[in-house]
């Protein structure tokens, strides 16, 4: 077999993999309606009816609420407002704890933050990912207020037991879908299995409007507090009638109606693109199995994995060749192949200095927080191992990948696991 491209043979690809798009004249179309009404956003900031948006972002949220099965949808101009939204939500404040994961995109951490509470990260499970009841119990505190569970790379955390332990405890749950639109957990959907559920429709998500996101609740007081943290809660509160207004600093987190009419069309597109990304995830792990130190994602019982991104884990004792060696002749090869995903949030600057409001260490070491934060090295065992040693993937499951594609990458791997020997030295 030719010689490893890494050692200067020919590579297995040359041409680039597609990107994903997603945007085509339907959405092209529903911009320029937009533009000739000339209005490009119809919030006010008052208690009227565009409190809640123009026709556009209605439309959206209706539509969401439609095809989730929800009963409210509430936009926003990314996911990260949502998060933001949803703790405030909540009513954490000063002296609360939330459970959060530490493998995931900051903001599902750093939402907790910004209402002066303390991120308390609990490890992931090892074939999911994801946070499980066992590993949120573990860092139960008489302080927790509230837990943010992420469906990460695609796939919905094993929500029922989490459901059960967060009643059990008086907890509220959130679940940061933003990776997993369109899957399902025992039949529901994804980002509707807690009591909020946040949604991204960022540039690199499965559908998008360029920046966006929506939160989804079926519980009407949840509703009314995020449209006020949405839109400048403080200032519609009184001639609204609200009387809690616990954590209700209001931001302008409104989405446009530029937007909103895209999302529209893309939410259209959903079902249409989820299929290919199964179909790859699907050939990849029929032709991928059996090389040594490879394990294939396992996906959980009655769940529909959404794929966002295809997780493998690689355990280099089995071969002796580490995992930056292996990626780096991947890499070579010229197929997509990335390691570690992020390191564990809570050993970036902001955990390990706990410098945030001022310099006085709030929320951290603050007098209404009587418990003691813990960001050591060691924290989250699992989520280091995969950071640091094991997890590698790739963002090829998706509608544009031609079987061409996916066969190319089958030989990469293919032909620099026989030729692991060389790779030793
Ligand atoms: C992308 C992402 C977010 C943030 O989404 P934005 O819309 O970019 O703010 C949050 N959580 C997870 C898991 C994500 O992947």
């Amino acid at each position: 077999m030719s010689k490893l491209a890494i050692h200067g043979g020919t590579p297995v690809r040359t041409r680039p993999f597609p990107s994903y798009v997603t945007i085509g004249e339907e959405e092209k179309r529903a911009v320029l309606e937009v533009l000739d009404s000339k209005v490009l956003s119809d919030f006010l900031g008052t208690w009227s009816p565009q409190f809640y948006g123009g026709t556009r972002v209605r439309k959206l949220e209706a539509d969401w609420s439609a095809y989730f099965g929800v009963k409210h949808a509430v936009s926003v101009n990314s996911a990260t407002s949502g998060l933001i939204a949803a703790v405030g939500a909540t009513g954490v404040g000063p002296g609360d704890e939330v459970i959060v994961s530490p493998y995931t995109m900051t903001a599902s951490a750093s939402c907790v933050l910004a209402f002066n509470a303390v991120p308390v990260f609990a490890d992931i499970d090892a074939e999911s990912f994801c946070l499980t009841a066992e590993t949120i119990r573990a860092r139960l505190t008489p302080r927790t207020k509230a837990v943010v569970v992420v469906d990460i790379f695609g796939q919905p955390a094993d929500m029922d037991p989490i459901l059960d332990l967060a009643r059990a405890h008086n907890l509220l749950v959130i679940e940061d879908a933003a990776q997993s639109p369109g899957a399902r957990y025992k039949g529901k959907y994804a980002g509707t299995l807690a009591d909020i559920g946040v949604f991204s429709l960022n540039y690199h998500k499965t559908i998008h409007t360029g920046e966006g996101g929506i939160i989804v609740t079926n519980r009407d007081n949840l509703a009314e507090r995020l449209q006020l943290i949405r839109n400048h809660g403080e200032v519609v509160v009184k001639n609204k009638g609200t009387k809690n207004i616990v954590s209700m600093l209001g931001f302008n987190f409104r989405m446009t109606e530029i937007e909103a009419a895209i999302g529209s069309e893309q939410l259209k597109k959903l079902d249409r693109l989820l299929q290919p990304r199964e179909e790859a995830a699907a050939f990849l792990t029929k032709h991928l199995g059996g090389l040594p130190g490879l394990t294939l994602p396992a996906v959980l019982p009655e769940v529909r994995h959404a794929w966002y991104l295809y997780p493998m884990r690689y355990d280099s004792r089995q071969t002796g060749v580490s995992r930056a060696r292996l990626a780096e002749a991947l890499k070579a090869e010229g197929i997509p192949i990335f390691e570690g995903y992020v390191e564990p949030i809570y050993l970036q600057p902001l955990y390990q200095e706990q410098q945030l409001f001022g310099t006085v260490h709030c929320p951290f070491q603050c007098p209404h927080y009587k418990g003691k934060a813990n960001y050591g090295k060691g924290l989250c065992p699992v989520t280091e191992r995969m950071h640091y040693d094991e997890l590698l993937y790739t963002n090829i499951c998706h509608a544009d990948i031609t079987k061409d594609d996916l066969s190319t990458f089958l030989q990469a791997f293919h032909k620099v696991f026989d030729h692991m020997e060389e790779l030793r030295s």
